[in-house]
């Protein structure tokens, strides 16, 4: 339900052989928030979302998210408790059509569907339709309908970027984190992407995205977190934000 807490992170801490990547983040994220995560290179971002998807365990301080504690618990439960994520750098099947990378996104959810296919169960071919009317949902809602059996390699660079972002759809998160979603992008294409996210957040998706173009970040979020030398800077409205005058410094001033 929306308020709910999503992300609950008490000084929470990652430190690299003495590189103090994030350095004891205290930060709520509340159910149906837009969440944009910016910060001069080598802020921590990553860092951070890494450890909110459990690829990377906290070095100390303590995380939940959507209520599974995040440390020890190995990544796919952390995505099977409902989080979901796209990369900085593409990881489609080049070779695989739209669908079928979509598709991909479907089978990591449900491993008794997998393993039923495998040994070829009755039950198989019903759960491929099914499969397939859940891949063709995920792609119309990122509007790529029109384009789902063209191979991956052969759409426009944002295409490309829309069609990871409906991959991570298909296992139908609660959270969704992106990592420089409109990165490479041109100002339509930009455009079309905040259009996109803000969307997925009437639908009732929490989302949360790193993002170096902060036009685009302070147009798309409910809020803005500021990040500098792995610390919180600064969170807030969009308009508080560009505002800010520890932020223009930080960061906006030499953007
Ligand atoms: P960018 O905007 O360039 O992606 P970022 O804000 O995402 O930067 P991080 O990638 O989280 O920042 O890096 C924060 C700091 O931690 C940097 O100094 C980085 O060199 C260091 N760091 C990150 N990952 C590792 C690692 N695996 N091993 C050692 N140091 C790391």
């Amino acid at each position: 339900a929306a308020g709910e807490t999503v992300v609950s992170l008490t000084g929470l801490a990652k430190e690299y052989g003495g590189v103090h990547a994030v350095r004891g983040i205290d930060l709520e994220i509340r159910s149906g928030e837009v969440v944009g995560l910016i910060g001069p290179n080598g802020a921590g971002k990553t860092t951070l979302v890494n450890m909110i998807s459990g690829l990377v365990p906290p070095s100390s301080g303590s995380a939940t998210v959507l209520g599974t504690t995040i440390g020890r618990t190995p990544v796919h439960r952390v995505a099977a408790a409902g989080v979901s994520r796209t990369f900085q750098h593409s990881k489609l099947f080049n070779r695989l059509s739209a669908l079928e990378n979509v598709l991909v996104g479907a089978h990591l959810v449900s491993r008794p569907t997998f393993l039923r296919r495998l040994l070829w169960l009755p039950s198989a071919r019903r759960d491929e339709r099914a499969a397939l009317v859940h891949a063709a949902r995920c792609l119309e809602r990122v509007g790529l309908s029109d384009l789902a059996g063209n191979r991956a390699s052969s759409l426009s660079y944002g295409d490309q970027r829309r069609l990871e972002i409906a991959r991570a759809l298909a296992s139908e998160p609660s959270l969704l984190i992106l990592d420089e979603p409109a990165a490479g992008m041109n100002h339509v294409e930009a455009a079309r992407l905040s259009e996109l996210i803000r969307s997925l957040a009437r639908d009732g998706l929490t989302i949360l995205f790193i993002e170096h173009n902060v036009g685009m970040v302070l147009e798309t979020c409910t809020r803005v977190v500021v990040l500098d030398f792995g610390e919180v800077i600064a969170s807030g409205s969009p308009a508080e934000i560009a505002a800010d005058p520890a932020v223009i410094e930080a960061y906006l001033g030499t953007a």
